[in-house]
């Protein structure tokens, strides 16, 4: 089974959690029958995430690039696996800056999507996809494919109570408070614009496209 050589490479490269599942549609026009996934989780470092205070730091901006750049490196390891089987992969880059809508804050594929489809997480009052191993602290890139897996892992449940502690830390005010529910979209509870706006203050560091603040404070997270 191809699924379990895959999750042992990405492993032996340092993922934290691999998942595969099916997606509803192919998601990338002209591509032919993409309607797979292997979602790719890599966590970040505690003791960088402890170096945002209440604004990101540059320690965090590298270490975001750096660990962007691993998941890219880990997806290209799966697309070789899969067209050697004579399938066709499609990487989905880590951070994915631009699509054709600009104003639509959107990539070309949602990691959450693939990565809640696989059973790796459920999307939190924040947006981020809370994992039950490792909260909020990951990043996560995605591969598409046409070659069938079968996903490893029971869809997760779960949610965030009562607390609202991103809301009352988010100092863009891009946090509504409002619990995600299945269907739900985005613009429903999470004011993507304001927080890329707000990102885009941090001129200083880097070029002021990372905050993270959200993270460090979800209880959910438990930095060493
Ligand atoms: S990254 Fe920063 S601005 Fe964006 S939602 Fe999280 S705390 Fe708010
Ligand atoms: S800080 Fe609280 S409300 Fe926000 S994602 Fe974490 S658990 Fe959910």
């Amino acid at each position: 089974m191809l699924e379990r050589e895959i999750e042992q490479k990405l492993k032996d490269g340092g993922a934290a959690l691999v998942g595969f599942c099916e997606i509803d549609e192919s998601p990338i026009k002209g591509q032919g029958n993409l309607k797979y996934a292997v979602s790719i989780a890599y966590k970040l470092s505690d003791a960088v995430l402890k170096t945002i205070e209440d604004r990101p730091s540059i320690m965090y901006f590298q270490h975001y690039r750096a660990v962007n750049a691993r998941l890219d490196q880990l997806s290209l390891d799966v697309v070789k696996m899969i067209e050697d089987e004579g399938y066709n992969a499609f990487p989905i880059a880590a951070s994915q800056s631009t699509n054709d809508d600009k104003s639509a804050y959107r990539g070309v594929f949602s990691h959450k999507k693939a990565a809640v489809l696989s059973g790796i997480g459920y999307i939190g009052k924040s947006c981020l996809l809370l994992t039950k191993e490792y909260g909020s602290k990951v990043r996560f890139a995605t591969v598409l494919t046409d070659m069938q897996l079968i996903s490893q892992r029971q869809k997760i449940t779960g949610g965030c109570g009562s607390c609202t502690v991103c809301r009352d830390n988010c100092p863009a005010g891009a946090i509504s408070g409002i619990e995600y529910a299945e269907g739900m979209s985005r613009d429903d509870f999470f004011d993507a614009a304001k927080c890329s706006d707000h990102m885009k203050s941090y001129k200083d560091i880097g070029r002021g496209a990372v905050c993270g603040i959200c993270i460090k404070v979800c209880p959910k997270n438990k930095l060493r």
